[in-house]
């Protein structure tokens, strides 16, 4: 029998035992009173962790890929054009799902471990104009957190929807839908939600559902939010049949995210965030994304000399921990850690044991705890000891 392994990539996330558990339920009928009133408090829940009022939010079987692409068709027309700011690997994902659809779309590049700098949005909107502008909230390749409240900032009295990508943000990191004036969410199960992968999350503004209304028809058909919103709203209803244990194990997930409350949810991603990478540092480790930059969600970690990245990352293997490698560019000389989601203290203390036994393994000198000490002193400043999973 396999050992259980802690997964601390970019997602899937740890899923804690509450979750694995609903997900055993037997299948009941999706529209059995019991899942009507599960999907309703889910919805309910993903509403309010997008600080979010009167918009319309979507749970559907699929993924963070659905989400980017029924994202962009329920609100940009063929003849519209919008705008991607792209921090790395999946800007440039919805600018192939644009071409994919025959969309127009521009993109404003950032250097790799950095983001789109406000100024730079601003400037492009005096030159043209767009129907949307898109961006992620934190680049999965690169570990950048880019500054949406900004971005919300100078897109709020304009007329471009702002929709953001918040896959590797959304539940780990704040975001304000009402408050700072963002027009669509989305995010997918697996990432800072802690629940299995197979869904689909988005939420809408009321603006942005008056734009689906006002689009004649798109070109999606399972895509177009219309056949869902009357789900969404009396789950009682047929469209497609909704995975109804995944979304079960969702509506668990928020359970655990209202108990532990959005405010403490987020200062933990945070102190552990700036844990592990004290930690980090205190190895020798330095980091590809730059400071102003950094993620409390997930950090992209260039090796010490002498330490090579295949070894690294089977020895860690070997030793329960599971981190993901590089992507594009940056494959074969940083590691990316996740760290959102449901973690708790003993997790990031087990996965830092996990780094040091593997750098002795390799024969890479250090001082003995150093990475276990640095930490310790971030996460023992407080009384918080992340989610428990006992
Ligand atoms: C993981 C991720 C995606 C893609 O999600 P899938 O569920 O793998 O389709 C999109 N955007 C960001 C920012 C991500 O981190």
């Amino acid at each position: 029998m396999q050992r259980e392994k802690l997964l601390m990539i970019p997602g899937p996330t740890p899923v804690h035992p509450r979750i694995v558990q609903t997900l055993s339920l037997p299948t009941v009928s999706h529209v059995s009173p019991v899942m009507v009133s599960e999907m309703k408090e889910g919805l309910a829940n993903l509403k309010k962790i997008a600080f979010c009022e009167r918009g319309e939010p979507f749970v559907i079987a699929g993924a963070g890929t659905l989400a980017m692409e029924m994202a962009l068709l329920n609100t940009v027309e063929k003849g519209e054009r919008f705008l991607v700011l792209s921090q790395g690997y999946f800007g440039q994902r919805m600018v192939q799902i644009s071409q994919s659809f025959g969309l127009d779309c521009d993109v404003i590049q950032s250097s790799w471990g950095e983001a789109v700098r406000p100024e730079e949005l601003e400037k492009k909107l005096s030159e043209e104009k767009y129907t949307a502008v898109v961006s992620t909230h934190v680049d999965t390749a690169t570990g950048a957190c880019a500054p949406v409240k900004d971005y919300a900032r100078i897109l709020k009295e304009k007329p471009p929807f702002f929709i953001v990508d918040g896959v590797c943000a959304t539940g780990g990191i704040e975001e304000r839908m009402d408050d700072w004036g963002i027009d669509v969410i989305l995010t997918a199960a697996q990432k800072c939600l802690g629940v299995p992968p197979g869904l689909a999350l988005l939420v809408l503004s009321e603006a942005a559902m008056k734009k689906r209304k006002r689009m004649k028809s798109i070109p999606a058909y399972y895509s177009d939010l219309l056949n869902w919103l009357p789900i969404m709203k009396d789950p009682s209803k047929y469209f497609s049949t909704p995975c109804v244990n995944e979304i079960r194990a969702f509506t668990e997930g928020t359970r655990i995210v209202m108990e532990e409350g959005l405010t403490r949810r987020f200062q933990r991603h945070n102190q552990v965030a700036r844990a592990l990478r004290a930690a980090l540092e205190a190895l020798g480790f330095s980091f590809f994304t730059r400071k102003p930059f950094l993620a409390d969600t997930l950090t992209v970690a260039s090796y010490p000399q002498g330490v090579e990245d295949k070894p690294f990352r089977s020895t860690l293997n070997q030793n329960g921990i599971v981190v993901a490698g590089g992507l594009g560019e940056t494959a074969g000389k940083v590691f990316r850690m996740g760290h959102m989601g449901n973690l708790s203290f003993s997790q990031v203390y087990f996965a830092l044991e996990g780094v040091e036994k593997t750098l002795t393994t390799l024969g890479y000198s250090f001082k003995p705890q150093a990475g276990i000490v640095a930490a310790s002193k971030i996460l023992e400043n407080s009384d918080e000891q992340g989610v428990s999973h006992v």
